[in-house]
């Protein structure tokens, strides 16, 4: 069995869900299991439906539009006007819309999974009907029935065996379903976190001991850098599963961080593609050489907060101190991305996706002095040399430098 993945970018439009059948015609369909998330970016788009639920009721009707509308029109571009997948989007549409009406739950993280989930469930029915109308006859799964998770919504941890004996129940040559999305015990939809389609595609590689997954991109495969921030990027031919965790780790976006795991644990080959140009062998990620061509890697996580926390009463940044700082971190979900420590100050290089770091300042500022500047960038360079720190430097001020013997980390001001 192979597993294939397209993301959001590869079935952005009609045209998008076309070209899935040129990459599936090219590369055959025998013994394949496809993943697929929601398409372009709905999932963002579902958020602001849960968002208005919640808290801008007014403006529900205009976010349910938006997906209603988005759909449709990628339906009319694929399917004759009888087809009954205008009956199957409206059957999923109004159960999201039922779902809405009659929820007496207030949790929001149940309610977000509930609601975003239906990305998945409306992308992989247009995406499987389409590919029966070309005669590539696949089976649409819900992978609801398959991947089993906890009940922490949001952010489920997989139950890997329940999981590894419901996928013993797959016999088809051919499947097609939902990446992102799982259920707990009681089959309440749950998901995996944001762009965990790729995690679904190495769960599921990893229970049907696939002979290898492709993640399918709109670039040639992982490069040494964001091409959207990097004019001149190099294709990695090669990397190891060490080292693709370690960029992921680092927040290269370009593979979920928890998805080069179970396939290394299993030797199972991941190739990174590029859906536009199918004769490119992209990138392998495989047991062997760190990276081919051995390069600088870059990697950049914007909008970062640098704080730099010392004690007012010139006490020493101990345990005691340090082990209060991190609970506050932990209480507020501050991500921590950097860490330097000295004798009298600590600092923290910190994402705050959660909207609580003010929370956080205020509940530490009367025991310590807190300094911090907002909107700031962490370049992480793997493999780097002299050129490539220099590169980085003329970005921006300088405010903190950690150099390991692979990595070096460099917070800049570039405002
Ligand atoms: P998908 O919808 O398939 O999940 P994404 O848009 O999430 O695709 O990810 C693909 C994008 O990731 C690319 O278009 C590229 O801009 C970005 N990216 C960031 N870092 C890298 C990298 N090191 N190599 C390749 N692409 C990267
Ligand atoms: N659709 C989900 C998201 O946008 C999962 C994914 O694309 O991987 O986060
Ligand atoms: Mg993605």
């Amino acid at each position: 069995m192979r597993v294939f993945k397209f993301g959001g970018a590869s079935v952005k439009d009609a045209n998008g869900v076309k070209n899935v059948v040129n990459v599936l015609q090219y590369e055959g369909v025998e013994n394949t299991l496809i993943v697929v998330s929601a398409m372009g970016k709905i999932t963002n788009a579902l958020e602001k439906v849960v968002y208005s639920y919640l808290y801008e009721k007014e403006k529900l009707k205009e976010a349910l539009q938006y997906i209603e509308t988005f759909h449709f029109a990628i339906i009319d571009e694929l399917f004759e006007k009888e087809h009954a997948i205008y009956q199957e989007t409206n059957r999923l549409l109004g159960q999201l819309q039922g779902f809405l009406i009659n929820n007496t739950a207030v949790n929001y993280n149940y309610i977000y999974d509930q609601v975003v989930s239906y990305g998945e469930l409306l992308s992989t029915k247009i995406v499987s009907h389409y590919l029966n109308e070309q005669k590539i006859n696949a089976t649409w799964l819900d992978i609801r029935t398959i991947i089993k998770t906890d009940e922490n919504h949001r952010n489920a941890t997989v139950n890997w065996e329940a999981t590894q004996q419901n996928c013993e129940k797959l016999t088809a040559a051919l499947y097609l379903t939902q990446g992102f999305i799982a259920s707990s015990k009681n089959n309440t939809t749950t998901t995996l976190g944001r762009e965990g389609s790729d995690y679904s595609a190495g769960i599921l590689a990893y229970c049907l001991q696939a002979e290898s997954v492709t993640i399918w991109k709109d670039v040639d495969g992982v490069l040494n850098a964001d091409p959207r921030v990097f004019d001149a990027t190099v294709l990695l031919e090669q990397i190891s599963y060490q080292e693709a965790i370690e960029m992921a780790f680092y927040g290269a976006s370009v593979i979920h961080p928890k998805t080069i795991k179970p396939l290394e644990n299993k030797k199972i080959p991941l190739y990174v593609r590029s859906f536009i140009n199918l004769k490119s062998k992209g990138t392998k990620v495989s047991k062997g050489v760190d990276l081919h061509p051995k390069t600088s890697c870059f990697i950049v996580k914007k909008n970062q907060i640098l704080v730099s926390i010392s004690t007012k009463d010139f006490s020493f940044m101990v345990e005691e101190n340090l082990s209060a700082i991190f609970k506050q971190l932990h209480l507020d979900k501050l991500k921590v991305n950097l860490i330097q420590n000295s004798a009298i100050s600590f600092s923290v290089c910190l994402e705050d996706n959660f909207f609580n770091f003010n929370q956080f300042y205020d509940e530490l500022h009367t025991k310590y002095k807190i300094k911090y500047n907002t909107n700031v960038t962490l370049y992480t360079v793997r493999h780097f040399d002299k050129k490539a720190i220099e590169q980085i430097e003329l970005k921006g001020k300088l405010l903190l430098k950690q150099i390991s013997r692979e990595t070096v980390q460099l917070v800049i001001d570039e405002k």
